[in-house]
């Protein structure tokens, strides 16, 4: 078992922390958050006062921040200045493919092996350790991060060199806005045409329309398996969070000059939904607004 330093407990950390010490691990846990602080200790791991603190004879870091900014800062202000060279450093954020590299590449010149490891699962997966990590790196950083990720997920995939791991994830995303508009508007037309939702599911989830917008997560209530549509488009994947991948994606596009009309769309869409003071409910429920 590992002494892990574990930063940023929120929403997806918490849980994530929390399996760690479940399989026995020593998490040493920080967020600027008393109360998040508080759910770690609860969860058993040893809440302590910063992220130097933290990183002090860390054999992992794991960061699980909201935005690049947030993991360049730490990266900055303590990772590299207290984490052991020996540390492997993971950052399973979800940030701007740009800064991945450039924090991975800072991490490097100090000799530390470094990946970013950002993870395709909600909350819910993030409690019961169901995670899927896509991670950039090294095969050799890879395979050091590959066991402590193993204990947070079902599924731990190497996507290439430092950064691979947040394109991954970026296009996956622009994937998953995309085909939930899609699956969105075909429920409804479907609907107006006088065909019953629940035909259509049984017909589209066994035909070449399939995804895992219309399988998994259905958007209408009472079709398909239970999902946010069923619970008034609450829990789930937030709008808010879906805009900000989207968002992520449209960046890295314009970088490498790919045209993404489809993605840029989709985040013009759900730009207007969390306009509408939506941001909060499941990304699903624009298919009230497309219904409209
Ligand atoms: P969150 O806002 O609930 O948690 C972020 C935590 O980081 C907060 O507790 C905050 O206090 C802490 N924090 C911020 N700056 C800090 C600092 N300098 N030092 C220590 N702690 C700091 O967010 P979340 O939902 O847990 O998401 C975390 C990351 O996971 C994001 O990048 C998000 O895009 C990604 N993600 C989220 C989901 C989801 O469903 N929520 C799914 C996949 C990926």
């Amino acid at each position: 078992m590992a002494r892990i330093a574990f930063i940023g407990l929120g929403n997806m950390g918490g849980g994530m922390a929390a399996n760690l010490a479940k399989k026995g691990h020593d998490v040493r846990a920080f967020d600027l958050s008393a109360e998040a602080l508080e759910r770690a200790k609860a969860a058993g791991c040893l809440p302590v006062d910063s992220a130097t603190a933290a990183c002090d004879g860390a054999e992992a870091v794991i960061t699980m921040l909201p935005a690049g900014k947030h993991v360049e800062g730490v990266y900055g202000d303590a990772i590299l200045a207290s984490a052991p060279a020996s540390a492997i450093l993971i950052d399973c954020s979800t940030i701007d493919v740009a800064t991945a590299k450039r924090v991975a590449e800072g991490a490097m010149a100090r000799g530390f092996a470094a990946v970013d490891a950002p993870v395709s699962g909600g909350i819910a997966a993030a409690a019961a350790g169901t995670l899927t990590f896509m991670a950039g790196g090294s095969a050799e950083a890879f395979e050091r991060a590959q066991p402590f990720l193993a204990d947070m997920g079902k599924a731990v995939i190497h996507a290439g060199a430092n950064g691979a791991g947040q394109a991954a994830k970026v296009c996956n995303n622009m994937l998953l806005g995309a085909t939930m508009i899609a699956t969105c508007e075909a429920f409804l037309l479907a609907r107006k045409l006088g065909l019953d939702p629940q035909k259509f599911f049984d017909i589209a989830s066994v035909s070449s329309g399939q995804s895992w917008s219309m399988t998994s997560y259905a958007p209408l209530p009472g079709v398909g398996p239970e999902t946010p549509a069923d619970h008034d488009y609450q829990g789930g994947f937030a709008t808010a969070l879906m805009l900000k991948d989207l968002k992520l994606a449209a960046e890295a596009a314009a970088d490498v000059g790919a045209d993404t009309p489809m993605g840029a769309r989709a985040a013009d869409l759900y730009q207007k939904f969390a306009d509408a003071g939506q941001g909060g409910t499941d990304f699903s429920g624009i298919i009230r607004m497309l219904d409209s």
